[in-house]
């Protein structure tokens, strides 16, 4: 019996907490910033310094997951989608897609198309 375990593999994004992106579409275009999270599912992504959205809240309320101590005006990064960023490369830092490879180590890694320097990380995040 044949099974394919691709069709059963979730949806992997090609970013990672830690990478440095750059946004290329949308109200922040051309800022850069750090990935804090990744939310896979929603082919979402939250960047340091992008997308920030302002919540006005009252005290003790809690909404969305992050409690408010004081009333007043909260700044939080939204999460923004991922095809609107692209990763910069840190070798040639520039913007760029990657390719898929696999490494003479038999590890996974992605490759950066301007220069080609293998892109390897630790993929601490991808099972959120
Ligand atoms: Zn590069």
């Amino acid at each position: 019996m044949l099974t394919n375990k691709n069709a059963t593999m979730p949806k992997r994004l090609d970013l990672a907490p830690g990478d440095t992106v750059v946004v290329i579409a949308g109200k922040d275009r051309g800022k850069r910033g750090r990935v804090l999270r990744t939310l896979p599912r929603e082919h979402k992504i939250v960047v340091e310094g992008v997308n920030i959205l302002k919540r006005h809240t009252k005290a003790g309320q809690s909404r969305g997951g992050t409690r408010a101590i004081q009333g007043g005006i909260v700044d939080f990064e939204s999460p923004l989608a991922y095809s609107n960023v692209m990763l910069v490369c840190p070798s040639c830092d520039k913007p760029t897609r990657v390719r898929h490879t696999v490494l003479e180590s038999g590890k996974k890694a992605t490759v950066c198309l301007h220069c080609g320097e293998p892109y390897e990380r630790v993929r601490q995040a991808e099972n959120q």
